[in-house]
Parts: C-alpha cells; sequence; structure tokens
C-alpha cells in the first residue's frame, strides 16, 4: 500500500517531541533495543583462521617440505630428529610472531577506525549537544549545518534553504532542495523523497531539523553497504612496492638455490638429499619473510604515534605521504592562528573608532546588537561557569563582547526577532538576516567590507570607510562591516538579490586573531626540513600580509608575493604555475581556487600537503597528496575528503606529524636494509663455498636460525627507533622516489659483501686450522660469524649517527633483543644437545677471539664510513 505519513505523524509514531527530542533514559534503551547505528563491517578472520593463513603462505610451505625431506632422512639414515623438529619449531615460531603481530596491528587500525567517527547534533532532554553518529537511535531529534554530514535516514521537521549532496547515494551530483513540506511517498524513490535526509550524504548549504526514523543497516546507505559489505584492507604504495620486491627476491632466491644444488650435485657430487635440504633452506633464508609484518608494525606505530600527538590518520597511506611533504599549503583562521577572536576596535559611520573596552555611545551598542543578532553562535554559562561554546569564531567574539558589555543573546533576538537568514559562506564571505521590527522588517547584513552591498550616501563615506577599513587591516584585525535596510513589507523573494543589495552602511569591528604561539617556531622548523610554508586566508590582503610576517611565512625579501584571489582569477594556468613559486600569501581566495594552487604546486613535481575546514575545501583536500582537516572547526564533509585530521587544528602538529612520517619511513628503510644486507649475504655465500668447493659454508638449520633469531628478533624492535637527530634537516625526497633513494641498494650491497668476505673467512680459518682444522670446524666459526655479525649489525643500521653519539641504550627493547639473539647464538654452542642439533662443534679460546673479532669488524668498518660520509643524509 502506498500512503503519505506526515512529519507530524513520524513524531508521534516514533514516541518523540520534536522539540525537546528523546530523554537520555529512552535514549539508551532505544540503543540497547536497536543497536548501534552502523554498517557491519566484515567478518574479521579468527585466530585459527589467521594461522591457517600465515601457514599456507609460501615461506610456511618451503619449510614444511624442508620438514618432510629432513623426516625422510631421518628414517631412512637414522640420523635423528633434530632437524626436523628445528623447522617445524621455526614454523611454529614465525606463524606465532606473524599472528600476534598481525592482531595488534589490527587493534591498533580498529581503534583508529573509531576515531574517525563522525558528530552529530542531537537534542535529548531538551538540550543540544554533540554525539557520536553512532548513539542515534530512531525517533532522535537531530540539527544539522552547513558541512555536516547526515548520519541516518530522517524525516525533515525544519529547513532553512537547505541542499543536500546526495551524489554518494543517488549518483546525483547537483545538491538537491529539501523542504519539510513536501510530502513524500514511502516507496516514491529517493531521488524525489524532498522532505527526507539520507544517511551518507552531505549538507552543501544550509540548515535543518529532523527526526530520525531509520539508523545503521535499515538505512538507504545500509543497503547497499550490505550489498557492498567488504571493507578492502588498504596497502600503502610502499606495501605495494614491498610485496613486489619479496616476489622478486623469492625468484632470486630459487635461481640460487637450483644452482646451488646442480653445482654441488654435479661438479662436487655431494649427497642429493644435502644438496636438496640447502637448495631448500636457503630458498626460504633470502626472502625476507619478516619484512612485510615489520612494516606494518612500523605503519601501525606511527599511526599509534601520531595520534598522541594529535593527528588521526584516515588513510594509511597518508603516512608516507606526509613524510614526503614539501609544501603546505595552510588557512591562516585558526590553524596559524589561535582563532580566538577579540574585538579591538568598533567604528561607525557618525564618530571615530573606539576601543573595545572603553564605554559604548548608543549608537555603538544598537550595532552591536545587530552584529548579535545576524549571528548564530551561543555562549552558554553553566553552574560550575564553564563556558560552552558553539559558532564560529568571528561570530563568539561578538557575542563575548556583547556579554561584556552586559546584554545577552536573548535580550538581543527579543529586540529584534528573526524571522529569515541566509547563512555565511565563504564564497559570499557575508551572512544576512531579517528581523521583525515595529513598523516593517530589517534586512541585517554583515560581512567582508569590499563584499557588503551598501549604497555609499557619497564619495566621502565612502573613502572615510575605506580608509579606517585599511588601517584596521595593517594593525592585522579582520574586519567586518554591518549594514541594514528597512522593509514596510515582508519581502517577496528570499534571496540574495533582494536581500542583499541596496544597505545602508552602519559601521565596521576590527577584531585580532593573533598568531599561535607555535606557529613562528613550526614555520621554521618546516623550512630547515625544505618545505614551504604558504598562507591561503578569506582575510582581507593587509591582515594576511601582517600575520605573514610576523610568523615567517612572508620573509623580508620583495621576491615573495601576496596574491589576492582577484589576481589569482585573472591569472591563467600557465602564469599561476610559472609565479606558484614565489608566491607566500594568498589573499582574499575561495575555496575554489585552492585546488588551482595545489595543481599548480604539483605540476612543479612538489607533495603538497592542504587544509581545509569547510565544505567548499573538499575537492582541494582530495587533489592535495596529503589533505588535512582540521579536528574542532572542520565540517564532517571535509574530513571525510581529508587523508589524516589534525584535532587541535595547530599548524605546528602538522610539522610534527611530517616529522613522525619521515621517522616511519626510516625505520622502514632501516628495516630492508638491515633484513636484506644478511639475506644476500646469505646466497653469496653459500654460492661461493659449493663454488669453490669447499661445500656449504653455513647448513640449512643454521641459515634459518640466522634468520628468525639473530636476525628476526632484533629487527622487531627497529619499529620502536625513535626520529633520527636531524630529520627535520634534511630535504623532503623527491615524488616518485621509492624506498632505494639515496643509494640504499649499494649500502646493501656493501653490507652484504662485508659479511660475505668475513663468514667465508671463518670458514677458511676453521677448516683449515693447522692439526685441528674440519669442514665442522669451520662451518662453526662461520655460523658464530654469521649470527653474531648480523645481530651486531643492527647498531650499525639504527642510526646513520655513530653508536657513540646516539648511545646504545636510547632504544632499550631493541638494545635487549639484540642481548637475547647473541645470548643464544652463544648458548647454542656450550649447550650439547643445542651444538648437535645445530650441528657445530666446541671452539677454543683462540677461535673464540678470531670469531669475535670477525663478527664486531663490521661495526668498525662502518664506524669509520659513518665518520667519513655527510650528517645530513638519511639512512
Ligand atoms: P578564513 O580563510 O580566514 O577563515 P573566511 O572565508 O572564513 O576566511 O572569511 C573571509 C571573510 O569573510 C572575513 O575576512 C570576514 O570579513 C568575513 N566573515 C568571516 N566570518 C563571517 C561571519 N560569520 N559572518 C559574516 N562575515 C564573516
Ligand atoms: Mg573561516
Amino acid at each position: 500500500m502506498v500512503y503519505k505519513e506526515s512529519k507530524e505523524e513520524f513524531v508521534r509514531r516514533l514516541k518523540t517531541n520534536s522539540l525537546n527530542g528523546l530523554t537520555q533514559q529512552e535514549a539508551k534503551n532505544r540503543l540497547d533495543l536497536h543497536g548501534y547505528n552502523e554498517f557491519e563491517g566484515q567478518k574479521k578472520e579468527t585466530l585459527l583462521q589467521k594461522s591457517l593463513h600465515h601457514l599456507t603462505e609460501i615461506t610456511s610451505i618451503i619449510l614444511m617440505i624442508a620438514a618432510s625431506i629432513s623426516g625422510y632422512v631421518a628414517i631412512t639414515q637414522g640420523t635423528g630428529w633434530a632437524k626436523v623438529i628445528v623447522i617445524l619449531s621455526i614454523v611454529f615460531i614465525n606463524v606465532i610472531v606473524a599472528v600476534y603481530q598481525e592482531s595488534k596491528s589490527e587493534a591498533a587500525l580498529e581503534a583508529l577506525k573509531r576515531l574517525n567517527t563522525n558528530t552529530t547534533t542531537v537534542i535529548r532532554d531538551g538540550k543540544k549537544s554533540r554525539i557520536n553518529a553512532n548513539e542515534l537511535v530512531p525517533g532522535d531529534i537531530v540539527e544539522f549545518n552547513t558541512g555536516d554530514i547526515i548520519t541516518a535516514d530522517c524525516q525533515l521537521l525544519e529547513t532553512n534553504s537547505l541542499q543536500i549532496d546526495e551524489a554518494s547515494l543517488t549518483g546525483e551530483s547537483e545538491p538537491i532542495l529539501k523542504n519539510e513540506h513536501f510530502h513524500s511517498k514511502n516507496d516514491s524513490p529517493i531521488g524525489d523523497r524532498f522532505d527526507w535526509v539520507f544517511s551518507g550524504t552531505l549538507v552543501t548549504n544550509g540548515r535543518g531539523r529532523a527526526v530520525v526514523v531509520k539508523t545503521a543497516m535499515n538505512t538507504e546507505m545500509g543497503k547497499i553497504a550490505k550489498l557492498l559489505n567488504q571493507t578492502e584492507k588498504l596497502k600503502t604504495p610502499l606495501q605495494i612496492k614491498l610485496t613486489q620486491l619479496s616476489k622478486r627476491l623469492s625468484l632470486i632466491a630459487l635461481i640460487a638455490a637450483i644452482a646451488i644444488f646442480l653445482i654441488g650435485k654435479f661438479i662436487h657430487h655431494q649427497s642429493t638429499l644435502d644438496m636438496l635440504l640447502i637448495g631448500i633452506s636457503l630458498g626460504v633464508a633470502a626472502v625476507p619473510e619478516t619484512l612485510p609484518i615489520i612494516v606494518t608494525m612500523i605503519l601501525s606505530r606511527g599511526v599509534f604515534n601520531m595520534v598522541k600527538k594529535n593527528t588521526i590518520i584516515r588513510k594509511i597511506p597518508a603516512i608516507e605521504t606526509i613524510g614526503n611533504t614539501s609544501v603546505i599549503c595552510s588557512d591562516k583562521t585558526g590553524t596559524l592562528t589561535q582563532n580566538k577572536m577579540k574585538i579591538q576596535q568598533i567604528w561607525i559611520e557618525s564618530s571615530e573608532p573606539t576601543q573595545s573596552t572603553k564605554e559604548f555611545s548608543k549608537a555603538e551598542m544598537k550595532t552591536l546588537v545587530l552584529l548579535t543578532v545576524c549571528s548564530n553562535a551561543t555562549i552558554e554559562v553553566d553552574e560550575e561557569g564553564n563556558e560552552k561554546v558553539i559558532g564560529d569564531p568571528t561570530e563568539l567574539a561578538i557575542i563575548r563582547l556583547l556579554h561584556k558589555k552586559g546584554l545577552t543573546r536573548v535580550d538581543a533576538e527579543r529586540e529584534f526577532p528573526r524571522v529569515e537568514e541566509l547563512p555565511f559562506n565563504s564564497k559570499r564571505k557575508l551572512m544576512t538576516t531579517v528581523h521583525l521590527v515595529e513598523d516593517g522588517y530589517l534586512v541585517v547584513t554583515k560581512g567582508a567590507f569590499d563584499r557588503i552591498p551598501v549604497i555609499w550616501k557619497n564619495e566621502e563615506q565612502r573613502i572615510k570607510a575605506q580608509k579606517i577599513h585599511d588601517e584596521f587591516g595593517s594593525k592585522a584585525l579582520r574586519v567586518i562591516a554591518i549594514a541594514a535596510k528597512r522593509l514596510a513589507q515582508y519581502p517577496e523573494e528570499i534571496d540574495e538579490k533582494t536581500l542583499e543589495a541596496n544597505l545602508e552602511f552602519l559601521g565596521l569591528i576590527g577584531m585580532i586573531d593573533p598568531p599561535r604561539y607555535e606557529s613562528k617556531e613550526a614555520v621554521k622548523q618546516a623550512k630547515e626540513a625544505g618545505i614551504r610554508t604558504v598562507m591561503i586566508t578569506g582575510d582581507h590582503k593587509s591582515t594576511a600580509q601582517a600575520i605573514a610576517k610576523e610568523i615567517g611565512i612572508l620573509g623580508n625579501t620583495d621576491s615573495e608575493l601576496v596574491v589576492t584571489g582577484q589576481e589569482l582569477t585573472e591569472m591563467s594556468d600557465d602564469e599561476l604555475k610559472e609565479k606558484i613559486k614565489s608566491i607566500s600569501v594568498y589573499a582574499r581566495v575561495s575555496p575554489q581556487d585552492k585546488i588551482r594552487i595545489v595543481q599548480a604546486w604539483q605540476s612543479k613535481g612538489e607533495v603538497v600537503a592542504m587544509t581545509g575546514d569547510g565544505v567548499n575545501d573538499a575537492p582541494a583536500l582530495k587533489a592535495a597528496d596529503a589533505g588535512v582537516a582540521m579536528g574542532i572547526t572542520g565540517t564532517e564533509v571535509s574530513k571525510n575528503a581529508s587523508d589524516m585530521i589534525i584535532t587541535d587544528d595547530n599548524f605546528a602538529t602538522i610539522v610534527s606529524a611530517i616529522k613522525e612520517g619521515r621517522t616511519s619511513f626510516d625505520n622502514i628503510r632501516k628495516t630492508i636494509y638491515f633484513l636484506l644486507s644478511v639475506n644476500f649475504a646469505q646466497i653469496f655465500i653459500m654460492l661461493a663455498g659449493v663454488t669453490l668447493g669447499w661445500g656449504a659454508p653455513l647448513t640449512a638449520v643454521q641459515i634459518l636460525m640466522v634468520n628468525v633469531i639473530a636476525d628476526g628478533i632484533p629487527g622487531f624492535f627497529l619499529s620502536f627507533e625513535k626520529s633520527e637527530r636531524g630529520v627535520m634537516k634534511r630535504l623532503p625526497l623527491r615524488k616518485d622516489s621509492g624506498v632505494f633513494e639515496n643509494g640504499l641498494g649499494f649500502k646493501i650491497f656493501q653490507r652484504s659483501l662485508n659479511f660475505v668476505i668475513i663468514v667465508l673467512l671463518a670458514f677458511f680459518l676453521g677448516a683449515n686450522a693447522p692439526e685441528i682444522g674440519s669442514k665442522e670446524l669451520g662451518v662453526s666459526m662461520a655460523f658464530i660469524v654469521m649470527s653474531l655479525s648480523s645481530a651486531l649489525n643492527i647498531f650499525n643500521i639504527r642510526s646513520k649517527d655513530s653508536i657513540f653519539l646516539t648511545g646504545l641504550l636510547e632504544n632499550r627493547k631493541l638494545f635487549l633483543g639484540t642481548l637475547t639473539s647473541v645470548f643464544l647464538t652463544v648458548l647454542i654452542m656450550f649447550i650439547p644437545i643445542l651444538r648437535q642439533t645445530f650441528e657445530v662443534i666446541p671452539l677454543n679460546g683462540h677461535q673464540w677471539f678470531i670469531v669475535v673479532i670477525l663478527a664486531i669488524s663490521p661495526i668498525i668498518v662502518n664506524e669509520i664510513q659513518k665518520l667519513i660520509t655527510s650528517k645530513n643524509k638519511m639512512v
């Protein structure tokens, strides 16, 4: 049956109250009944599924094949089960570590998702508050403003120029005008239901009030989500590259394994089974199986560290991009400045500017009252004296001054009841309201001076106003102009054309928005890190310039330009590209201009971070390499379009996020450096040994032992490595640079060569020792040198600075981890059963001496290298 329900019927049926909303208690009961207002995600893998997943990975499979071969040898030749046990334990340890780390990283990311939920304004018990959207229940009364995201399917109760972008639901890109007076049928297509708003759509203009009818999976968006029910695992570009790298390494390992097998078997006539086992274990050894796990750990640690520093990463790849940022385009108001506006001066036409602290004349008071009624911000003070503020700082400054003058918003509104509103938008830079007065209506407009639609009485008046305006501006004051007009009748059309025309100029206010304390230092830090800061603001040129000078964005040279929105519009794209590097400040721009600025910088190969808070900023946030939304003042729409959110709106936070991003990237490079050096070395050691006819210098279980214990344990703790000294003193990487940038490949080669030399030398000295030399002794010495030197190698890698500069204990976990792995290696040499398992024989004092010298020699070589090379390079 097709039927219509009026909005009153909805309110009745949902047992709510359109003014006061539900009671808190009722909302809680309904939450228990209906559940959280969120879409069911994909089912998570259980622990068992995860384990199976890792068990069926190629490394595990190869290892198990190796175990089977050893088992076969054990049965047929009676050589004992030790080898089988060792290999299986390694499979076991690998899987446990992998599952553990994966679960931990997943939990971290899950927590992140929770931080990322949308918020919504709800009325309960007659009080307005902002809650997490997942707590909404049917019957809740919600309110929304430009920039909000609708978080449930609702019937509208009240609207004011409400426009909704429903593209996410219907694909329709034009915003839809919504209105509570329209009665749609329950089965009308979504696009025709003009008195409803739907979850997941965006408020692009105006405001509204509505009753929640459907939540969670019952919403239209929920129905779609059900179809798509899949949360894809996002991989960063780096992770993708690393997967490719792993594949390539597997191939190299495979070829090496086959070569070793063939050479050993046919040239040196070793036993088939031995060679097969060595070939296979080399195949395993050469693949850095722990690398992807460590990288995930580093990334999730990066996310975690950033949360502690007020940054919420919305998309994991952002950790990487933010670290490579070379240009930050930042909003001025609230990001570089405190956004705690304070009115300093008021000027009304008939007199001279007055300090806000002075006594106001009657006319000045009236202007302040009119500014108040043309604002939407509120300041409430509760019993404990806590201030609760809602609204735009510009307007809050007005209300605050009004309070100081002994009046309240309620007083003002009693005098001028509001009947209409054209909301502020940063493109028009104006806001207009219509009020009921004795003999008709009063239209009040406030906004930017150069946009205020007034009729000047005479040229003199205009010049005077301009002069005062410029005076305010040059003192870095933000200026708001106010104008009004009377109408005898209710206007026929409520639109910009009829209301915002032919007004009478009333006056100006100038408010100060001091820079944040941290801004200057942060701009300086960014500069040292090779990052350019560019200021973007809707404010007037002189205001912008004054602030930019103060925080060091504008130096004292004339080569840096301040460009206004109008000049920008007149520039062609090519012209802009040509000039882009010299422009440090953009004043009087609209959000639409931001996207051109982003693209011009990008065309120069720069990695651009762009901040934004408004609805109109969303496209620029998306276009930027790192879109940064504001946690406090940001609209939900801008947050959803961003890659990361800075929860304190502070410019300095962006700079610290860059530092964190660089650190994560460094740690990933260190891990690659650390693991691959050993893996490559192993391949060459085996190839060389077998080719030279020495046989294998290391046995299969030994290689596995090195990879899991000697190398694996310290490697994990690289994710805890703190920022390098001077991470913020070097230039950002080029846009297209990969992990092997800055000669990492060559460094890996050097390091492996170092290992190859000392391990082969150890083998040679053992095998050819006078009187007692044997292959067993050679293998034993080679094993010790390989495992000790690769574990100790962590100290070469963890910093580009000398050990003496960084100290061993700075990363305690890493130090203890390394100590443990050294201890375990040495233990093997002293416990008979372990010796047997790992196929080694005891060393005498003289041999220990040689082995230790060889094992620490790479550190000495590396320290010398560090002394020679320049300081501010990356690892
Ligand atoms: P910003 O990028 O610095 O935040 P905005 O786009 O918010 O700049 O504001 C640009 C101009 O619009 C301001 O200089 C001021 O003149 C005017 N303005 C700002 N907020 C309001 C408001 N709530 N009502 C009327 N005018 C405003
Ligand atoms: Mg603003």
